[in-house]
C-alpha cells in the first residue's frame, strides 16, 4: 500500500518540479538500465558457475575413470606378472603370452599421448552420457574481470587457471575452452595452481608425454608411471614383464640371425617359430621368410664333396723349433707356424671355404645306420673339415717354441699358455684351437651351423696339455724318462685336479663348436698293431680320456696309419672290434683332395696334411686352398727335409 501512494504521489511531483522529475527518470532509467546489468551480470554468472560445476562433475566423474582404468591395468599387470612367472606349471603359456599382449595394448601411446583403445571406448562412453561441452563458444567475450572472479573460485582453479602465464586473455580463454576435454592428456595444461593432490594424480598424463624414453621400452614405462599414482610397486611389476619380454623377444631374434649368418636357417627358422610371439611379431615372420629365401638359394654339397685338411701343434718360435737338435727335421716337416696357419686361414676365408664337422657330413640314423647327409651353402661357399692331431702338448715338445696347454682365462674364452724365452708363462692364442676361436668370433660365417674343427688325442702324456693319465699317479716302473722329471718338477701334482681342469677346458671347447677324436691313447700304428695291444690301447684311452671329453665315435689314426689298404673295412677283425666299442668314423691320411667311403656301418674318410713337407715338396697339391707362395714361412730351413721313404 505505501509503495502505491509513493507512486501516486511521484507524478504530482514531477509535474510540479519538471526539472526534477526530469532527473529523476533519468535516474530511474540509470537506476533500471543499471539494475537489468546487474541481472544480466547476475545470469551471465550463474550461467558460468553452472558450467564450471558441470565441468568438475565430468573432470571428477573422468578422475574416477581414469583411476578405475589404472586399478583395472594394475590388476591386469598383477594377474599377467604371477601368470607369466608360472605359466609353465598353469599350463596357460600361450594364454599369459596374450595377456600380457593386451595389457601392452593397454598402456598409453608415448607419441600422441593418446589413451589406449580401451580407454578411448571408455572415454567415448562416458561422452554419450554428458552434454557436449566441447562445442560451447570459447569464453571469448569474457572481460578479464571474470577470469578474476572465477581464479577467486578455488573449487574453479583448475578449470580457469591453465591461462596463468599463457599470454593473451584470449589464449588463455581458448585453452580454457579446451581444458576439460584435453585437460588430462596435454601436459601444458596442468598448470603450477593445480593442488598437489591434481598433481599427483594427473601424473601419467605429463609423464606420457616425456620424450626422451627409449623407443622399445616405451610402452613399459609408460605403464609404469601411468599407475604411479595408485599401486607403483604392482605397476613396476607390470612393467618389468613388458620389459622382459621385449628383451626375450629381441633375443631370440638376434640368437636366429646370428644362426642364419651360420648357414643354420632351419634352426634359426625353427626358432622363430617356436617362439609364442611369433603369431604377433612382424619381425619374427619376416626374418623366417628372408632365412627360408636364403636356404632355398643354398648349393647342397655331398660328403665325396668335402675336402679334410689337419695340422699339428703351431709352431710360435721358429728359431726355438728350428734350433738345429734332434727333432729339427721332423718339426720342419709335419708342423705349420703360427703365422702360415694365420695366412692360410685368412686366404682360405676369402676363397669362400666354410668348416663343418663330420656330424655335418653323415650321421647314424634311429635304426643305427650311417646315412649321408648334404651340407646347404649359398653359391661361392665351399665346405671343407678341419683337423688337429696330438693336441697333448707332449713333454718332448718343451722349450721348443710351441703352446703348452690350453687354458680357460676370465672370460670364459680358451687360450694358450706359452712359456716365453724368460721362462715367464703368458696366456694367449698361440695354437690352432683359440686361433680359429678368435677368427670365428671376427668371421662367424666361416663356421658352418658354428661347427669347428676335430681334435685328435693320445692319452699316454694326458691331453689338453694337463697330466691326466692314470701312470703319473700309480708311477710303473716303465715310467718313460719325461714324466718322471715332470713329476720331479712337479711335486703338487694331483691326477684329481689335472683331471678336473682337463675337463673344464674340453667342456668349453665341445660347448665352442669343437670335436674330439681319439688319436689312440699310445700313439699306435694300427696297421700293424696286435689285435691285442688295439684292445689294451683302446681300453686304456676309454679309461683315461673318454670321461674327460664324454667319449667319441671317431677315430683319426696315428700316423695316418688306416687299418687296411682302402678297400671296405667290412670283414676286418680290427674294425669289427672298434665298431664294437662304438668307433663310427674313420679318418686317415692319403692327401687327396677327397676321399670317403660310406657303408651302413661306417664313415671313412681321408685328410691332407697343410705341412711344411708338403707346402715344400708339393705346393701345387695344395693350390685349391691357398698359394703356397703367400704363405711359406722363410725361417724355415731349406730344403725341408724328404721323409725316409715316405
Ligand atoms: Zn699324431
Amino acid at each position: 500500500m505505501k509503495k502505491s501512494d509513493t507512486e501516486q504521489e511521484q507524478p504530482g511531483l514531477e509535474e510540479n518540479k519538471v526539472p526534477d522529475s526530469q532527473s529523476k527518470r533519468e535516474l530511474d532509467r540509470e537506476l533500471q538500465e543499471l539494475a537489468e546489468n546487474e541481472r544480466q551480470e547476475e545470469i551471465y554468472y550463474e550461467e558460468r558457475r553452472r558450467e564450471r560445476h558441470e565441468r568438475n562433475l565430468k573432470r571428477k566423474k573422468r578422475q574416477i575413470r581414469n583411476r578405475n582404468l589404472a586399478l583395472i591395468i594394475t590388476a591386469l599387470a598383477v594377474l599377467g606378472g604371477v601368470g607369466y612367472f608360472y605359466r609353465e606349471q598353469t599350463g596357460l603359456k600361450d594364454g599369459m603370452e596374450t595377456l600380457v599382449a593386451k595389457v601392452r595394448d593397454l598402456v598409453p601411446d608415448k607419441n600422441s599421448g593418446k589413451e589406449s583403445k580401451a580407454a578411448e571406448e571408455l572415454a567415448k562412453a562416458d561422452q554419450s552420457t554428458e552434454n557436449p561441452e566441447s562445442t560451447e563458444p570459447p569464453e571469448s567475450t569474457e572481460k578479464p574481470d571474470i577470469n578474476t572472479e572465477e581464479a577467486a573460485d578455488s573449487s574453479d582453479s583448475t578449470d580457469i587457471q591453465p591461462e596463468s602465464g599463457e599470454g593473451t586473455a584470449d589464449d588463455s580463454d581458448e585453452t580454457t575452452g579446451n581444458t576439460d576435454d584435453n585437460s588430462e592428456d596435454i601436459a601444458q595444461d596442468e598448470s603450477g595452481n593445480m593442488s598437489d593432490e591434481e598433481k599427483t594424480e594427473d601424473n601419467s598424463s605429463d609423464s606420457v608425454n616425456q620424450p626422451e624414453q627409449e623407443a622399445e621400452q616405451e610402452a613399459a614405462q609408460a605403464a609404469a608411471i601411468d599407475l604411479n599414482g595408485v599401486m607403483p610397486q604392482a605397476a613396476a611389476a607390470g612393467a618389468g614383464i613388458i620389459r622382459r619380454q621385449i628383451r626375450h623377444e629381441k633375443k631370440v631374434l638376434t640368437t636366429a640371425k646370428e644362426k642364419a649368418a651360420q648357414y643354420d636357417y632351419d634352426g634359426a627358422i625353427s626358432l622363430l617359430q617356436k617362439d609364442n610371439a611369433y603369431v604377433r611379431n612382424v619381425h619374427f615372420q619376416n626374418a623366417a621368410e628372408k632365412f627360408q629365401k636364403k636356404k632355398d638359394k643354398c648349393v647342397a654339397w655331398s660328403p665325396e664333396q668335402v675336402t679334410h685338411i689337419f695340422y699339428h701343434s703351431l709352431i710360435v718360435d721358429t728359431s726355438k723349433a728350428f734350433d738345429g737338435d734332434y727333432k729339427t727335421d721332423g718339426y720342419n716337416q709335419v708342423m705349420t707356424t703360427m703365422d702360415e696357419f694365420n695366412k692360410i686361414t685368412q686366404i682360405m676365408y676369402d676363397e669362400g671355404y666354410v668348416m663343418v664337422n663330420l656330424y655335418d657330413l653323415a650321421d647314424v640314423d634311429e635304426n643305427g645306420k650311417m646315412q649321408a647327409k648334404q651340407v646347404y651353402l649359398p653359391k661361392g661357399k665351399t665346405p671343407f673339415v678341419l683337423s688337429q692331431d696330438d693336441v697333448c702338448y707332449y713333454h718332448s715338445q718343451d722349450g721348443d717354441g710351441i703352446a703348452t696347454k690350453l687354458v680357460i682365462d676370465e672370460e670364459g674364452k680358451v687360450r694358450n699358455e706359452y712359456v716365453q724365452d724368460d721362462g715367464s708363462t703368458v696366456v694367449g692364442d698361440y695354437d690352432v684351437v683359440p686361433l680359429i676361436d678368435r677368427f670365428v668370433e671376427e668371421h662367424p660365417d666361416f663356421a658352418y651351423h658354428g661347427h669347428k674343427g676335430i681334435v685328435a688325442l693320445t692319452g699316454y702324456n694326458g691331453i689338453l696339455g694337463y697330466r691326466t693319465d692314470i701312470s703319473y699317479q700309480t708311477r710303473p716302473d716303465d715310467l718313460n724318462d719325461d714324466k718322471k722329471a715332470w713329476l720331479d718338477a712337479h711335486l703338487d701334482f694331483d691326477l684329481d685336479t689335472e683331471r678336473a681342469e682337463a675337463k673344464k677346458v674340453a667342456d668349453v671347447m665341445k660347448a665352442e663348436g669343437w670335436t674330439f677324436a681319439s688319436h689312440t691313447w699310445g700313439h699306435k700304428n694300427m696297421s700293424t698293431v696286435s689285435m691285442e695291444r688295439l684292445e689294451t690301447d683302446t681300453q686304456n684311452f676309454k679309461e683315461n680320456i673318454d670321461p674327460l671329453i664324454g667319449g667319441t665315435d671317431i677315430i683319426i689314426f696315428a700316423f695316418g696309419a688306416d687299418i687296411n689298404n682302402g678297400g671296405e673295412y667290412t670283414g676286418n677283425e680290427k674294425f669289427e672290434y672298434l665298431k664294437s666299442q662304438g668307433y663310427d668314423y674313420y679318418c686317415n691320411v692319403d692327401s687327396n683332395k677327397y676321399f670317403v667311403q660310406m657303408t651302413d656301418e661306417y664313415f671313412r674318410m681321408g685328410r691332407r696334411n697343410v705341412d711344411g713337407y708338403r707346402m715344400y715338396y708339393n705346393p701345387d697339391m695344395l693350390a685349391d686352398l691357398f698359394d703356397v707362395s703367400q704363405v711359406f714361412d722363410p725361417s724355415r730351413p731349406t730344403p725341408v727335409p724328404p721323409m725316409n721313404g715316405g
